[in-house]
């Protein structure tokens, strides 16, 4: 019996699985990972390369060309996802405790998210069945129009290291929903839950070679997935800088891409807000998940008559947040999950400081343990340009900026290159619904943040993505559609 409450004492594991089996990576080699949390070696996966990217497209397409998943009507795909959904839940505690291993998390909030994978996976079994086509009965009594979907086919699937569990969830089941099969990649930092994913698909019953995962480094394995003919459609999470790199890799061989990139996204925080509520909310938007996500509330607009007032409330509720050892259950945030981020978090801070903003709280590393945690930080009197307010930093760093007016506060929101969320926070209901209708982004929260659930579909404006995960709209993605006329009757001659 595991004890969750501990890092383990010996390192899992893992092989790659290719063709519904556990396979070594031709390469022999293996890529360790260490908890960032406690700086010990916790988990083990295949150094992957192309030749393996090879095998595992080649095992996704002859799933798809003989139709061993497609074929099986919306019932059946559902059935699976189903038994997926339950084996998930039976896993939760073992799941949860190797996402917070190899990310650093708090593990109450993995299990949280386990848990919301399961829904996940259940509201999609409901999508396999629902979705169809449209069809004409207008075109005359000689002519019927239908419009039907058919699944895109092999899907490669690159993942970041924020959410490996959870941001699987958003699309794995929607793409097996469609028909579709995948080479999936996650990030090297986070692959554990992946490959426990693959090995519960094969339990519910999914044919091998539908789901296949391969590990290793993204210049290597995930360029080998955006670069092969072979691959129809590459639905990519991660930074806007890779994101780049998928483009320019379509531009070669035209696959279709569905992109989720970053964000800095704004919380509006008007003098007809519940102050209270509001800063409850922007607290946790910008520490949840140690400010990794990609829709953490990164930016705070405030009404200036209250900006003091605001400042002070936020203050006091980012020094109650209990930041410690993740395997710890009264943890709210743990630890920065790469070297690479963490320094990326303590350089903001820094250069933040060095063009003289104001440091309201926080802004230093916190020693506990051997492993590397950040205080929640909150900046003011930002100068104009500052990288704090146009960067995504990626971590629990936050800059209020006041504003005078409505017009300015939606001036001052669409200042970015990026348009994945934004939070209003206002009791009055023509300035919030307004405020939502003008802000641009893909996801707007009005009096909440980060609220979600599989119904509603997730995506990016402007250079934050292009397509949609979730609801309805995230199967969709991974259809084509296809029109059909059919005549009846006696055709009129063409040729006399
Ligand atoms: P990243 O872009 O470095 O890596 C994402 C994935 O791409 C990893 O699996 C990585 O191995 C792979 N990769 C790296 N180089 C590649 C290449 N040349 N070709 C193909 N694949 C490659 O991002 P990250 O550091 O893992 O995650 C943080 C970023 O992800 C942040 O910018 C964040 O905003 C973004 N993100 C966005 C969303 C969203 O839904 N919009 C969700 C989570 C994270």
């Amino acid at each position: 019996m595991t004890d969750y409450s501990r890092p383990p004492s010996q390192i899992r594991a893992f092989d790659c699985f290719i063709d519904g089996a556990w396979q070594k990576a031709q390469s022999g080699e293996t890529v360790t990972r260490y908890s960032p949390a406690h700086a010990r070696a916790v988990s083990e996966v295949q150094r992957c390369g192309t030749a393996d990217v090879e095998r595992a497209v080649q095992a996704a397409r002859r799933a798809f060309d003989h139709r061993r998943w497609s074929a099986r009507s919306g019932a059946e795909r559902a059935e699976i996802l189903l038994k997926a959904a339950a084996l998930i839940r039976e896993r939760r505690d073992e799941i949860a405790y190797y996402e917070t291993l190899e990310n650093g998390k708090a593990m109450a909030q993995a299990r949280g998210e386990v848990e919301g994978a399961a829904n996940i996976y259940e509201y999609a079994a409901g999508a396999a069945r629902a979705l169809h086509g449209d069809s004409f009965n207008n075109l005359g009594d000689k002519m019927l129009g239908l419009v039907t979907r058919e699944p895109i086919g092999v899907v490669g699937l690159i993942t970041p290291w924020n959410f490996p569990f959870f941001i699987l969830a958003e699309r794995v089941p929607f793409i097996l929903a469609a028909g579709c099969t995948i080479v999936c990649k996650p990030s090297e930092f986070t692959s554990a839950t992946s490959l426990m994913m693959a090995e519960i698909l094969a339990e519910a019953g999914l044919p091998d070679g539908v789901f296949n995962v391969v590990t290793g480094e993204g210049s290597t394995v995930g360029q080998a997935i955006l670069d092969h003919p072979q691959v129809d459609m590459v639905s990519f999470t991660g930074s806007t800088a890779v994101g780049r790199r998928c483009v320019s890799a379509a531009a070669g061989n035209f696959k279709k891409l569905g992109l989720e990139l970053g964000g800095k996204n704004p919380h509006i925080v008007f003098a007809s807000a519940d102050l209270e509520a509001a800063a409850d909310g922007v607290a946790f938007a910008m520490a949840f998940n140690s400010g990794q996500c990609c829709v953490s509330g990164s930016r705070l607009l405030v009404e200036r008559s209250v900006a003091a007032t605001f400042e002070a409330m936020v203050a006091a509720k980012l020094a109650r947040i209990r930041v410690g050892d993740p395997l710890d259950l009264d943890t709210q945030v743990g630890a920065i999950t790469t070297h690479a981020q963490n320094q990326q978090i303590l350089a903001a801070i820094e250069a933040g400081q060095a063009e003289g903003a104001r440091l309201v709280c926080g802004g230093k590393p916190l020693q506990i343990g051997q492993g590397a945690f950040v205080e929640p930080t909150l900046f003011a009197d930002v100068a104009a340009g500052s990288a704090l307010l146009r960067d995504e930093i990626f971590g629990p760093v936050l800059a209020v900026q006041p504003f005078d007016d409505f017009e300015e506060a939606v001036a001052i929101a669409n200042d970015t290159v990026y348009g994945l969320a934004a939070s209003i926070w206002s009791k009055d209901i023509d300035t919030a619904v307004q405020m939502g209708r003008r802000v641009q982004a893909g996801r707007v929260w009005v009096n909440c943040t980060l609220a979600g659930g599989p119904e509603l579909p997730i995506g990016g404006f402007k250079q934050s993505g292009w397509g949609r995960e979730t609801g309805i709209y995230g199967v969709e993605e991974y259809t084509q559609i296809k029109s059909m006329h059919i005549e009846f009757g006696a055709r009129v001659p063409w040729v006399g």
